[in-house]
């Protein structure tokens, strides 16, 4: 028997810690469904409410650029049509994740539609797809073939692009914009697996934010501290089915194989000033498993990285900030 799991809903509900103090101003918030997720924005004090209401607008204007399943979005269109004028959000998320596709050495590759339909998990019918099924959707990936001119994005025939890598740390930085030019000063974003913080908690002191223990989902690692930041976490605990045989397949996928990467890694938690460059490097950074992943740290810098092993060991790059209140072991990475 298959199942089904999606934890990204426990996820949303257990991830912002030391939001709730007594002291805290009067707040604002809204949780919505979109980008197949549940999402929170809570805004702190001045014109909480508009901005609250001004950020949800904008979600929706993201969620219909960048819907693979609405028709009329600009990721449909460039997936029916191949070739297609697209909006500036769309222009600038590809071509800023093309830039992660570059630098891990195609670890991320957007073209990776065609093997996420061959194993059903977009569209809820999880499978473990047929070699020939498999090798056929990969014939149709390579993010080297990707386009962009003019504002017009072309891919050669059948392929097919997947933004679900970064689309939501994208939308961290746009919503956390948007409050901001509503005069916001200290809000909270949660997208799945992805914590915006907007400012720093009412009182000044850093957002605490919590990640989730791989191994037990509901129950957290520890936390780090932060403002102004992206938090995002990639793991194969958020989306993944149980084959026939009892296999554990996740949905993040090693583009060099068309299967679910098996890196030895748990979950990767990226931390950092750029939501899209976050959440791609999440998804990348899992897929090129623990020393691969370091080595990026140290070769590029730029964000903190916590690692947690199939073995249950936390790696912890020297700036991540991370206070473990878990069972398992810390390692700290250091340049
Ligand atoms: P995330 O939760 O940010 O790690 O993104 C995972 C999602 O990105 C998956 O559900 C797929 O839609 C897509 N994806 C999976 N593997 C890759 C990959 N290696 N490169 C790019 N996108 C991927
Ligand atoms: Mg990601």
């Amino acid at each position: 028997m298959k199942r089904t799991f999606f934890a990204a809903v426990l996820l949303a509900a257990v991830l912002i810690l030391g939001s709730c103090e007594s002291t805290a101003p009067e707040s604002s918030g809204k949780d919505l469904f979109a980008m197949d997720t549940v999402i929170s924005l809570k805004a702190y004090g001045g014109n909480g409410e508009k901005a609250v209401n001004a950020a949800a607008d904008r979600l929706n204007e993201l969620e219909g650029i960048f819907s693979v399943t609405r028709a009329d979005s600009d990721i449909a269109r460039i997936n029916s049509l191949g070739t297609a004028k697209v909006s500036y959000d769309t222009e600038k998320v590809i071509t800023k994740a093309l830039g992660v596709c570059e630098s891990t050495r195609g670890a991320l590759d957007i073209t990776l539609y065609p093997v996420m339909l061959a194993w059903g998990f977009t569209t809820g019918s999880e499978h473990v797809p047929t070699d020939s099924e498999l090798s056929e959707a990969l014939g149709k990936t390579d993010f080297r073939r990707v386009t962009i001119n003019g504002g017009t994005v072309s891919v050669p025939e059948g392929y097919k692009l997947d933004l679900g890598s970064c689309v939501k740390g994208y939308a961290g930085d746009e919503l956390a914009a948007v409050m901001s030019a509503n005069g916001v000063t200290s809000a909270i974003i949660s997208l799945g697996g992805n914590v915006r913080a907007l400012g720093a908690k009412p009182d000044g002191s850093d957002w605490k934010v919590g990640v989730a223990d791989p191994f037990s989902p509901n129950e957290l690692l520890g936390k780090v501290c932060v403002r102004d930041k992206s938090v995002v976490t990639s793991g194969g605990y958020q989306r993944y089915f149980i084959d026939e045989n009892g296999v554990r397949r996740i949905h993040i996928i090693d583009p060099s194989t068309g299967f679910p990467a098996e890196s030895g890694l748990a979950s990767v938690t990226v931390i950092g000033n750029d939501g899209l460059l976050c959440d791609a490097l999440s998804t990348a950074l899992f897929v090129m498993g623990k020393d691969a992943a370091i080595s990026y740290w140290r070769e590029n810098g730029g964000f903190a990285l916590l690692l947690v092993t199939d073995d249950g060991v936390i790696y912890a790059t020297e700036n991540a900030g991370f206070e473990n209140t878990s069972p398992y072991g810390t390692e700290t990475i250091y340049e």
